[in-house]
């Protein structure tokens, strides 16, 4: 398959004479293409009467993998095209986003800078700032106070001339041109179905990844990963900004163990079970809870009987952890 570049179903059109591709953003930007669709069939999916399938984005890529592959892709294109020369971007110390951006930039040639919060920063290196910086990734501690300020016109103009003027994106990596890479990931599972699912479940920690498929005028599910994820409703409607926004997403906001990165016993179990019975390994920060709430909702039958639904493993399991 040549370079996909963007479905003609797509509602953002981009301009493809702009993106004369050189080997390694195809290289890059084209594995595993695309990625498998399985059937999941257990008690529970039997139970509900509903057709549950996986779309398999763990898999697009060894080191940028799931939605950050998705959600990088335009913007990576974009900025070779208008001659960037380093990206600049925010995270924690154990963001799959800075791993990802990590992983692209040294592949396409960017000069990359990661802005890691303070306290996190100067702990020992988690595996994932050791990985940034194997990849070449110049990382800076910045106080909490400042990160704070991530997002803040002022603070990022600062940052832009202290660090030779690069490109910001922030963090987890959400930008204009992260949605049409995510609707890619839509119209490869209509074509892998032959039709369209009911329902698209996702683990939402920006929205973004929500976002890209509501765009597309799919029915989501946008599971927060966050406590307190009410507002991300907001978020992800202004990120799509469609008419039919509002009645297409339906986000909730109480499978999030305690917030981000945290965990119960309880989750652990039903990822443990899950994997077990699936042979899918899952991480618990996303897609593990995402799929944990899934399953709650089809045991207390919220899907009407012969539902088809399409949950996706955005990826992220180099960050599994190991100590459970
Ligand atoms: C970053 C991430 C998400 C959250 O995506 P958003 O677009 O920020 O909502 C989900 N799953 C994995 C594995 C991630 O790394």
């Amino acid at each position: 398959m040549g370079f996909l570049l963007f479905n003609s179903e797509s509602s953002q059109p981009i301009d493809k004479s702009r993106y004369k591709n050189t080997k390694k953003y195809v290289d890059l930007l084209t594995p595993n293409h695309p990625t498998p669709l399985v059937p999941l069939v257990d008690a529970i999916t039997k139970g509900a009467k509903v057709q549950l399938f996986m779309k398999r984005d763990d898999l697009i890529h060894p080191q940028v993998s799931g939605n950050k592959w998705r959600k990088l892709k335009y913007n990576l294109i974009e900025a070779g095209q208008s001659g960037v020369k380093t990206i600049l971007t925010f995270g924690g110390a154990r963001s799959n986003h800075l791993y990802a951006t990590a992983a692209a930039g040294n592949v396409l040639g960017f000069k990359t800078i990661g802005v890691v919060r303070g306290e996190e920063y100067n702990e020992k290196d988690t595996d994932t700032l050791l990985f940034c910086r194997q990849q070449g990734m110049q990382l800076i501690g910045i106080s909490r106070s400042e990160y704070r300020q991530r997002n803040d016109y002022e603070f990022i103009q600062r940052l832009k001339k202290e660090y030779g003027n690069p490109l910001v994106i922030p963090e987890g990596g959400t930008t204009h041109l992260s949605l049409p890479g995510v609707a890619e990931m839509v119209y490869e599972t209509t074509i892998q179905l032959d039709s369209k699912p009911d329902y698209y479940a996702v683990a939402a920690g920006t929205g973004g990844t929500a976002a890209g498929i509501l765009k597309t005028e799919a029915t989501v599910l946008a599971f927060s990963v966050l406590k307190g994820g009410g507002f991300l409703e907001e978020e992800i409607l202004t990120w799509v900004n469609e008419p039919w926004g509002q009645d297409n997403l339906r986000l909730f906001t109480e499978y999030h163990h305690g917030g981000y990165a945290r965990y119960t016993p309880e989750l652990l179990k039903f990822i443990k079970e899950f994997e077990q019975e699936h042979s899918v390994l899952l991480e618990h920060v996303y897609t593990g809870k995402m799929l944990f709430g899934l399953y709650k909702l089809m045991e207390y039958g919220y899907f009407p009987k012969g539902s088809s639904i399409v949950a996706v493993h955005t990826g992220g399991l180099q960050g599994r952890s190991h100590d459970h």
